[in-house]
């Protein structure tokens, strides 16, 4: 597939070469002198001296538009190349950063992009008078906006992406995400605003050129050979002719250039259709025994409230959240999409969509060094250094938690370049690939993620989080974009790294209670951004004593892993939660108390809780 694209660059490359090899060479070219004037010979015919005929003043006009050729590609590349610079900068910060930021960038862009773009040449060019140097600045200014614009939107878009939270999760400096994370993957729109601005910039170059706000005469452009002819058009029409079709074929060509150009630096389109790698069948071990080492003391969140702002003011959907972790310890966050699960998980890792506000609550977590930090209040630089060292992540979609454009031997050496590890990282790479299971890990190590299965790359999102052995793994529905084979190999894998690392704690967030059963040793059940039940995962199974944690096991199939759907109702929205116990509306079991009084979390036994007014009837 690589192969034809690159074909398909070809033609297009060979003529915006001969195009700008031609202009390069005028110098060097048997061509009489541009603006020599041969008035006894105006508007002649074209001949063997003069294949394109000569002008009104007599001056050859191929000559002229190969020099205008030099002039025209010079002004509309320089002004391309300065407003791509200045206008990507600028979009690129605004859409990443937000805020004053994106206020000082992107609105200011949107300012100027109000103004007519040839008013607003002409404004400049009257100030600072006629000339190239004039000509290419301000275009530049008129085409920055446009790659503003182009920029931020396409931050925007891959700002939400997995892989760029990813890249943050390990720890990545702003700049690399910036400049070798999100600049590659908006590339492909900006190459083709690229060649839409020279296009541009070249006829408004001709445009200005022909008011007489360009190009100085007698220098020869394309813009002036068409304001010449304009004259004499009546008794020599080719005038007119030839340097149209110079300009409207190079803008042609320029695009179709740009077009491929996109199609070849993308390598998302060569995925189509390529079949995966034979996958592997393993035998999924049973959860294993909670270590007789555990101590408590890695992690320990204390009544987490998160808010977001509402038109009616903040409103909690996370609250009062606590949980204890104990090294080597795996805990399972449970519930439905909407119960605060995520963002929980988002809350350790310092990763909160920016609307999202921490209003109460701490975080503890004991570092490797022995000390213990709050993350809710570490300031940016330290919760960078923790991340993807102590502190790792792995998402839900490998798809997009993997740098397209990136192979994966980068990406996995990334996370442990951005800690300090420099050399021997390729060897390093590869044995992280043979751990967890990748059957070719040279290979694997060279190809890019869409040239693996999506199992595969699942595996070389946990290869990046392990690579610097954390402490805390988080993983957030790690499972749940993969076919139930492939998931169950995941959970195989996560149970041998568990075994194989030993201290490092595990945070599991599913909405899967099928797949808590194999891998973790305590369980979380969430609902509405509260905690509803805790406890051991055998003895929640054996004996829930909460009608929530009740419906989600009798919502489980038999024997195997599928989606819950069998709860009648949804989770309530944050701004409309209803009086009393939030499950109420949904609950078989609610009694009137329930819907007046809002039940707190209650202990049931030793390491068990449970929020409901009935959970001694549940028994
Ligand atoms: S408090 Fe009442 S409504 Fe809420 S879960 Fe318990 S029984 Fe159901």
């Amino acid at each position: 597939m690589r192969r034809i694209s690159l074909r398909s660059l070809a033609l297009p490359g060979a003529l915006v070469a001969a195009i700008v090899l031609l202009a390069i060479a005028a110098p060097l070219l048997p061509l009489p002198d541009p603006v020599r004037q041969d008035v006894a010979n105006r508007l002649a015919r074209p001949s063997l001296m003069h294949w394109l005929g000569q002008d009104e003043y007599g001056r050859d006009v191929l000559s002229r538009i190969v020099w205008g050729a030099r002039v025209s590609l010079s002004v509309a590349f320089a002004a391309a190349l300065m407003a791509a610079a200045v206008g990507t900068l600028a979009g690129i910060l605004g859409g990443y950063f937000r805020g004053m930021v994106e206020l000082v960038t992107v609105r200011v862009a949107e300012v100027v992009l109000c103004f007519p773009p040839l008013l607003l040449a002409l404004l400049v060019v009257t100030l600072m008078g006629p000339g190239a140097g004039t000509l290419v600045f301000s275009l530049a200014i008129l085409f920055a906006p446009g790659f503003a614009r182009v920029a931020y939107a396409e931050t925007l878009s891959a700002r939400a992406l997995d892989y760029v939270t990813a890249q943050e999760a390990l720890g990545a400096r702003t700049g690399r995400i910036l400049f070798r994370t999100l600049l590659p993957n908006i590339a492909p729109p900006l190459i083709v605003q690229f060649s839409l601005t020279v296009a541009s910039a070249m006829v408004l170059e001709s445009g200005l050129s022909f008011l007489g706000l360009g190009v100085v005469p007698p220098s020869p452009s394309w813009g002036l050979m068409i304001r010449g002819a304009r004259a004499s058009m009546e008794q020599a029409p080719l005038l007119l002719f030839w340097p149209c079709l110079a300009l409207t074929g190079t803008v042609l060509v320029l695009n179709l250039f740009c077009d491929r150009l996109r199609d070849v630096l993308d390598p998302r389109g060569k995925a189509a259709g390529r079949p995966g790698f034979l996958r592997r069948l393993v035998a999924l071990p049973p959860a294993a025994a909670r270590p007789a080492s555990v101590t408590p003391g890695l992690l320990a969140m204390e009544g987490l409230t998160l808010e977001v702002p509402s038109p009616a003011g903040p409103v909690q959907v996370v609250r009062d959240v606590s949980f204890q972790l104990a090294p080597g310890e795996t805990l399972a966050i449970v519930g439905e999409s909407g119960s605060g699960k995520t963002l929980t998980g988002l809350a350790v890792m310092g990763l909160l969509p920016a609307a999202v506000r921490p209003t109460a609550g701490r975080i503890l977590f004991t570092g490797r060094d022995g000390q213990v930090v709050d993350l809710l209040r570490l300031p940016e630089p330290e919760m960078r250094r923790l991340r993807g060292r102590d502190l790792a992540m792995i998402f839900q979609d490998p798809s997009s938690s993997l740098n397209p454009l990136v192979r994966i031997g980068t990406q996995v050496a990334e996370s442990l370049r951005a800690h300090g590890t420099t050399r021997g990282t390729r060897e390093r790479v590869v044995a992280l690939l043979r751990q967890v299971g990748l059957p070719d890990p040279e290979r694997a190590a060279d190809a890019y993620p869409h040239e693996v299965s999506g199992g595969q790359r699942q595996r070389v999102m946990i290869a990046a989080a392990i690579a610097n052995h954390p402490r805390l793994l988080l993983a957030d529905e790690p499972t749940t974009a993969l076919d139930v084979t492939v998931q169950a190999q995941i959970l195989a894998l996560l149970a041998e790294l568990k075994r194989a690392e030993g201290a490092m704690g595990m945070v599991f967030i599913t909405h899967n209670l099928a797949v808590v059963n194999k891998i973790a040793d305590r369980v979380l059940v969430m609902y509405a951004g509260e905690v509803v039940e805790e406890g051991p995962v055998a003895e929640i199974f054996a004996a829930p004593r909460h009608p929530y944690t009740r419906a989600l096991i009798a919502s489980m199939p038999e024997g195997d892993a599928e989606r819950l759907t069998a709860i009648p109702g949804a989770v309530p929205q944050p701004w409309a939660m209803p009086v009393g116990c939030r499950f109420a509306p949904r609950c078989d079991a609610a009694a009137e108390a329930c819907h007046a009084t809002a039940p707190v979390l209650e202990d049931v036994s030793p390491g068990r809780r449970a929020r409901c007014l009935r959970w001694k009837e549940m028994a």
